[in-house]
């Protein structure tokens, strides 16, 4: 195990489980140790200083990070996040896993991922406005519509892509909408993006129930996070019928056993849920919600949640993951030992970059297209990977995630056999 590991625990980094995960899919495929050994290493990672000035007209200094880590299959692509843990390891973990999920949605799109060192919550509006825009000045030599394109992330929103979308184009002299997606509709976002990752794990949780022969509206589900995707998740499942029983923020989990009114708490919480008592019946600590007897369990918050300390006493029968990493690859082991199936990240939330593809075909040829289509073009693309991802498992008896990593490290391989080693 590397230095990145969490000295508390035997749980891998997040950049230790990304490179073990791709290893273990390199080995099922029997990849040729060349193209394994390029795809570990990421193609590029820049550390930038981000000098902003403060509303007291102090000025800080934050650090910023993207890294690109495979851009065989087109431009770079993947979120930016405002987190007070971002660090380059983290980015390049989840730059892979950008790679994965644009390769398994056959996308053409590589992976990358950046981010701030900051607490969102530590920033004003017109604070988090200046990092933004700071931000993109210092990305622009590394970024562009054709060659690396950001997008929304933890602590970053469809405002947060207009101002940094508004900074690029300023320097470039002209709009430049392609630049960055999860843009606001108004200047060349996609309707449905916002919902896309939600949306999509909901479609996951639906086709894994059809795989195991359980009716969604007979089941109960869990949501770990409310932010955009764990609420999109909780409102399509709650449409599609099933029981949302239990959803979480950062203080403490809203539990209903009979079910609770997911339009309602919408509706009632745009200030958190402490002004909202009738939205539920009892509220529990943050991490029982990951132990409910529930069918369904969606982490949809931060990464690692799911780990050697309480996968034993996880009793969903189905996890589908909505965050980015939620599972550590002990949590994993314990899960697969236990046969409770994990549908991973890289399916379940594909909907947002597979959106975010949608909207950058959109700002390339100007045109708009409805929620219907997008909503429609998305489920068709989910049902495909789903389809692509349930075959490795069904055949080759392997885990989702490990089928859906053969099937993205196929796409990957051969786009590098292809095009071969330059020069
Ligand atoms: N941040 C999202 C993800 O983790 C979306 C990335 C994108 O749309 O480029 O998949």
């Amino acid at each position: 195990m590397s230095d990145h590991a969490d000295a508390d625990t035997t749980d891998e980094s997040p950049l230790d489980a990304a490179l073990s995960q791709i290893e273990r899919a390199a080995d099922l495929i029997d990849l040729d140790g060349d193209l394994l050994e390029i795809l570990t290493h990421p193609d590029q990672s820049h550390k930038v200083s981000i000098p902003f000035r403060r509303d007291d007209d102090s000025i800080e200094v934050l650090t910023g990070y993207r890294v690109q880590h495979d851009g065989v299959l087109g431009p770079y692509k993947g979120g930016l996040r405002f987190h007070p843990d971002v660090d380059a390891a983290e980015c390049e973990a989840l730059a892979i896993w950008m790679t994965l999920k644009c390769a398994l949605l056959d996308l053409p799109f590589g992976g990358a991922k950046g981010g701030v060192v900051v607490d969102p919550k530590d920033l004003s509006d017109r604070e988090h406005e200046r990092v933004t825009r700071r931000f993109a000045e210092e990305l622009r030599r590394f970024i562009g519509p054709n060659y690396d394109v950001p997008a929304p992330d933890m602590g970053t929103d469809a405002q947060t892509m207009a101002w940094f979308m508004d900074a690029y184009s300023m320097q470039a002299g002209e709009a430049q909408p392609g630049v960055v997606t999860g843009k606001p509709p108004a200047i060349g976002g996609s309707h449905g993006r916002m919902e896309a990752p939600g949306r999509s794990t909901a479609i996951a949780v639906r086709e894994a129930c059809n795989h195991y022969n359980l009716q969604l509206d007979n089941m109960t589900v869990a949501v770990q996070g409310f932010g955009a995707v764990g609420e999109n998740a909780a409102r399509v499942l709650h449409e599609w019928g099933a029981t949302v029983v239990a959803v979480s923020d950062l203080n403490g989990a809203y539990y209903d056993p009979d079910g609770l009114d997911i339009p309602y708490i919408i509706e009632e919480t745009e200030l958190g849920f402490a002004d909202c008592e009738d939205c539920y019946e009892e509220k529990l600590p943050n991490d029982e919600l990951l132990t409910l007897d529930v069918d369904v369990l969606i982490p949809a918050a931060i990464g690692g949640v799911l780990n050697e300390s309480n996968a034993a006493d996880v009793k969903a029968d189905l996890i589908v993951e909505g965050a980015n990493g939620p599972t550590t690859p002990a949590a994993d082991r314990i899960f697969e030992e236990r046969g409770i199936p994990v549908i991973p990240d890289v399916l379940a939330n594909a909907g947002g970059v597979t959106v975010s593809y949608f909207e950058w075909l959109q700002d390339i040829s100007r045109r708009e297209w409805t929620l219907e289509e997008v909503r429609e073009e998305l489920g068709e693309k989910m049902l495909e990977a789903f389809a692509e991802t349930e075959e490795r498992v069904e055949e080759e008896g392997v885990t989702w995630r490990e089928g859906a990593y053969m099937v993205a490290l196929d796409r990957l391989v051969e786009a590098h056999e292809l095009r071969g080693l330059w020069p």
